[in-house]
């Protein structure tokens, strides 16, 4: 033929060389795990829908009324009329996607503009965005640290900060989470001579543990080792600017790379790097995660850009917030239950049960009363910890906080988290 394909010579029904091997049969401890927590009559943690979106605090899940207490839209910005119409006016002006890369067709004038955006929030001179957080550090870590490198980071850390560590060259090393004394001690064991990069986060998700990051960023220099801050749970307000807990600690340009997302206080997706390093742009040219994958949606890099101008002047949202935060500690605090942070240090309140039946079950009864928090497990959290994680939004009202308070009240004691 003219292929050259000899059809008798394909053998169609060769036989087997070995037994076929299913794949998916490692996964069967956890199928098996989620059927026994589901065969308990409760709601799957892990399936909630949310049938109409009212507000940032309030929706209909199972056909009720539901308090949002567990979002991340900490500045409650996603309905923010100026967000919208910026959102609206790009889809029809540009369209409802870039169907390329950033570093192709897929930068388009709102992309431009929200970096621009960002440069001007930050007061940084580079700015380049990713499709979201987490790829913003996959892609910062594994590029900025190559072979015969090191990484030094926090045993905390995101699950994408370790994904970044994996996806590159460098040499791993963890410090023990939040301990100066530990990531000066593995620092000053490491060679003299290469590269090293210290990651850090500002606030920890799970726990809503702020950072000693003044401490950690003087350590980190002392070795000569570059810093980037993961900011993404302290956007917006955290800071005289609203910059991150390292503009909070005084740190201005002392962190070499900010992390951060558009997922959290800007209210949409995407993520970020910024930086003042003068060679900064050269990551667009070899950041894999940047350059091999579709750029961000216009109506997206619009409401980002929106967004984050009105970040820059929200102080009104921000000291709410922060008086959000500090009632609910204080109220949760004062009732006995155990929580992440002796303080209110960030709009995370992690409420720490003994296990998953007893997490689980009051999980359910918050739904039931009305009351969205996120079950968090292992191995998300730290020390095997089973959390009903409560994150504030600038936009609960003291009536909301009064109402979550009393649920938290009588699914506590029913379950005897407390007296
Ligand atoms: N960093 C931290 C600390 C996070 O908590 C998250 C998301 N929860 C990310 C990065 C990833 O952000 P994104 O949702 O934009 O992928």
């Amino acid at each position: 033929t003219e292929t050259g394909f000899q059809n008798e010579a394909i053998d169609f029904d060769p036989p087997a060389v070995a037994p076929e091997r299913d794949l998916m049969s490692k996964f069967d401890g956890l199928i098996a795990e989620r059927q026994a927590l589901i065969d308990t009559g409760v709601t799957d943690p892990f399936a909630i829908v949310m049938e109409q979106v009212k507000s940032p605090t309030e929706a209909v899940i199972a056909g009720r009324d539901t308090i949002l207490l567990g979002t991340y839209n900490y500045m409650g910005m996603t309905f923010d009329p100026d967000v919208i119409a910026a959102g609206k006016q790009a889809l029809d002006d540009f369209g409802s996607g870039t169907n390329g890369s950033r570093m192709l067709n897929g930068t388009f004038h709102d992309h431009i503009a929200v970096e621009q955006a960002l440069r001007d929030f930050y007061a940084v001179s580079g700015a380049i965005v990713f499709s979201t957080g987490y790829m913003a550090n996959l892609g910062m870590i594994s590029t900025l640290a190559g072979k015969g490198e090191y990484v030094i980071l926090d045993a905390d850390s995101h699950a994408s900060i370790y994904d970044g560590c994996q996806q590159g060259n460098a040499e791993i090393v963890r410090f023990r989470h939040n301990s100066v004394e530990d990531l000066d001690k593995r620092l000053g064991r490491l060679p003299k001579e290469p590269a090293k990069l210290v990651v850090l986060e500002g606030v920890y998700s799970m726990l809503g543990d702020v950072a000693p990051l003044k401490e950690m960023v003087a350590v980190a220099k002392q070795h000569g080792a570059m810093v980037l801050s993961d900011e993404a749970h302290s956007m917006g307000f955290f800071g005289p600017h609203g910059r991150g807990v390292y503009e909070d600690q005084g740190l201005g340009d002392q962190v070499d790379f900010i992390v951060g997302t558009f997922s959290k206080s800007v209210g949409t997706v995407g993520g970020f790097c910024v930086s003042n390093h003068p060679k900064f742009e050269a990551i667009r040219l070899a950041c894999r995660a940047y350059i091999f994958t579709a750029s961000l949606p216009p109506s997206v890099v619009a409401t980002a850009a929106a967004s984050i101008r009105k970040l820059m002047h929200a102080d009104q949202k921000r000291a709410q917030l922060w008086e959000n935060a500090r009632a609910l500690h204080g109220n949760l605090k004062a009732m006995g239950f155990k929580l992440g942070t002796d303080t209110p240090e960030s709009a995370i309140i992690a409420v720490i049960l003994d296990d998953q039946q007893q997490a689980v079950t009051m999980w359910q009864l918050l739904l039931d009363a009305g009351l969205y928090v996120n079950m968090a497990r292992p191995p998300a959290t730290p020390a095997g910890t089973f959390l009903l994680r409560c994150s504030l939004c600038a936009e609960h009202t003291a009536d909301q906080i009064v109402r979550v308070t009393e649920m938290f009240r009588v699914a506590g004691q029913a379950v005897g988290a407390i007296g």
